[in-house]
């Protein structure tokens, strides 16, 4: 019934040039997540999106509505400048949307239409009473809206608005490098780094034999997930061999120190391979206060080994949005799958929560920080995830 999508895209401030670009990058981006699906042409009006469909306007949105920048999304119905045939193009959208309470909304861009505004929404709301005895009209706040516009090459039809994820179009900001585990938490930092314009690209820190294959798999699974979301519906992912520098810190002798001596060989691994691959941002799953590692002294002692900026998008967040976020694109039921990942098996009973600089460098001195960054750099693996890599 429906022959058009009108996809609605925000980011009011971009003016001039910015816009053009993220116009761009915005089809390209939804040419690539629909382009699978059958469609007919996707054109740019007035800071609209029009996408023609094959009668399969849901396939279509359910695509478009993992596509970042996209606001919303509406199947929209189209006839003849006729009243006739207006009329019920109205009929048919109302049938088709669920509620007892309605208004109609026209809109006119083509003068030359007989009746303006408030006249053709008049007629239309007297029609659609006469036509559906169970419907009334509230102007304040109906169940749905009936909205009409009429423009030179025809009239526009539609009632549903479905809200999609907004943000910048996935790689309009530039390069990030995600640490990410197997937990709740990382994948929705990636998610969000994505929602504005990031290009991801994740790096885990893996400790096998004492973490197994299958935490590596769940890693990866997770990958996965977040590639529709990504730049190009891709994930690179590096495989950080971590195992070394996991047992010369089991053999240190500053066990309540070992996360946070952990967690500052990981950034200084992932900032090298940041800097090789071009990102300019380590994003990390940190949400303040979470657990030991995350208290503002061991965040501050952990980010002294880099000077990059790090992307801590949770960091206001408590536990239960996370989750709720994870469900909601998609990566919980992964995420709780019992393998441990490195962290969980070398944990400390009594982890520092407020470790300083100084402790953290005395212990460092009686390791080999350097030959061990080495050695993890040289055994490090790439793995490319998503469209048309390893599905
Ligand atoms: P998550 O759910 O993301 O694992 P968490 O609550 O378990 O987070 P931590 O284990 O303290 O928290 O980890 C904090 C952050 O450090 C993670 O969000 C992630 O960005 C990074 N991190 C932890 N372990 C790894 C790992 N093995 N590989 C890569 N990054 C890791
Ligand atoms: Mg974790």
């Amino acid at each position: 019934m429906y022959p058009l999508l009108l996809v609605r895209y925000g980011e009011l401030g971009l003016k001039g040039r910015n816009r053009r670009a993220f116009e761009d990058r915005l089809l390209a981006n939804m040419r690539r997540a629909i382009r699978e699906v059958p469609h007919g042409e996707i054109k740019r009006t007035f800071g609209r999106i029009y996408l023609e469909t094959k009668g399969n306007w849901e396939e279509l949105a359910a695509k478009l509505q993992r596509v970042f920048g996209i606001v919303s999304l509406s199947p929209v119905l189209r006839c003849r400048l006729d009243l006739e045939e207006i009329k019920e193009g109205a009929r048919l959208v109302a049938q088709d949307t669920p509620g007892r309470t309605f208004k109609v909304e026209t809109r006119r861009t083509h003068k030359q239409f007989p009746l303006n505004s408030p006249e053709l929404s008049r007629t239309l709301g007297g029609y659609l009473l006469r036509s559906f005895p169970h419907l009334k009209v509230d102007v304040h706040s109906p169940d749905f809206t009936v909205h009409v516009e009429v423009r030179s090459e025809g009239a526009f039809i539609y009632s549903q608005v479905i809200p999609c994820l907004g943000g910048l179009p996935a790689g309009s900001s530039g390069k990030g490098l995600l640490l990410l585990s197997g937990g709740i938490d990382s994948p929705v930092a990636g998610f969000l780094s994505m929602k504005r314009g990031v290009d991801v690209e994740g790096v885990h820190f893996h400790s096998y034999p004492f973490t197994s294959q299958q935490s590596k798999e769940k890693v990866i699974q997770l990958a996965r997930l977040l590639a529709p979301y990504n730049a190009g519906g891709r994930f690179r992912l590096w495989i950080a061999y971590f195992t070394e520098i996991q047992k010369a810190l089991h053999k240190g002798s500053y066990p309540s120190l070992s996360v946070t001596l952990m967690r500052r060989f990981m950034l200084r691994i992932a900032e090298r391979l940041a800097r090789r691959e071009g990102a300019l941002a380590l994003i990390t799953g940190d949400s303040l206060g979470q657990v030991a590692s995350q208290t503002m002294e061991s965040i501050h002692t952990i980010n002294a080994v880099t000077s990059m900026p790090i992307f801590r998008p949770l960091i206001g967040l408590d536990k239960q949005e996370i989750v709720e976020l994870s469900v909601k694109i998609g990566t919980y039921e992964t995420s709780i799958l019992p393998y441990e990942d490195c962290c969980t098996v070398f944990v400390p009973k009594n982890p520092a929560t407020r470790p300083t600089i100084t402790q953290v460098e005395r212990a460092e001195a009686e390791l080999d920080v350097e030959g061990l960054i080495a050695e993890a750099l040289a055994k490090t693996e790439l793995l490319e995830l998503g469209q048309d890599k390893m599905l």
